[in-house]
């Protein structure tokens, strides 16, 4: 994003899910940040409260797919309706405004599918955003520790970044040693956190 302001954004992937992504919205909270989650749409029917919370505190939500798919391994008709069956499960519990931002899991989607989804169209479906991310925490990682994971984000951290953790029972670890560490740092350091729109 624009690099003349301080300004980073903070997205979480893969949820919502019972335990992580609760902790992670009570830590938000606590910090009185706003963030984006790139939510999974099975996640979103089966953990509808917890979505609902996600709504709630006021952050943003993106698109990232109903199943998780692997852009690149899946023909691009599957992969949009894949896309749109998230996005149904998204407004049926979404009562304000329909999200136009999307993340391809792994960040692998075939040319065709982007410009697909980007494209304008003329019903009421949106032309999305991709949002991609230049810090990677490597939360999910089992090989990254949790020290690591946060000189990960510390140390690529810069004005207009887009940071990428997962409110997933894979990245718990890390995720709860990162996160409030990283948030604190970046106050420190006078950054501002911003969500999506
Ligand atoms: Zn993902």
């Amino acid at each position: 994003m624009d690099s003349k302001h301080k300004k980073i954004y903070l997205t979480f992937d893969d949820g919502p899910v019972p335990i992580v992504t609760p902790w992670v919205l009570d830590v938000l909270k606590q910090y009185n940040i706003k963030a984006t989650f790139f939510c999974v749409g099975e996640n979103v029917v089966k953990y509808p409260s917890i979505y609902q919370r996600i709504l709630d505190d006021d952050h943003s939500i993106g698109n990232h797919t109903y199943n998780h798919l692997n852009g690149w391994n899946t023909h691009t008709k599957t992969y949009i309706e894949n896309v749109e069956l998230c996005s149904i499960a998204l407004n049926s519990e979404n009562k304000t405004q329909q999200t136009n931002l999307f993340r391809p899991p792994y960040g692998r989607a075939k040319k065709s599918q982007i410009s697909y989804l980007s494209a304008k169209k003329p019903t009421n479906q949106p032309s999305y955003s991709i949002i991609m991310w230049d810090v990677l925490s490597g939360d999910y990682d089992k090989k990254t520790s949790p020290s690591t994971c946060l000189n990960n984000v510390i140390n690529n951290v810069r004005n207009g970044s887009i940071i990428v953790f997962h409110d997933s029972p894979k990245a718990q670890i890390n995720l709860e040693y990162a996160l409030p560490r990283f948030i604190e740092y970046a106050l420190a350091k006078g950054f501002e956190f911003e969500k999506l729109s």
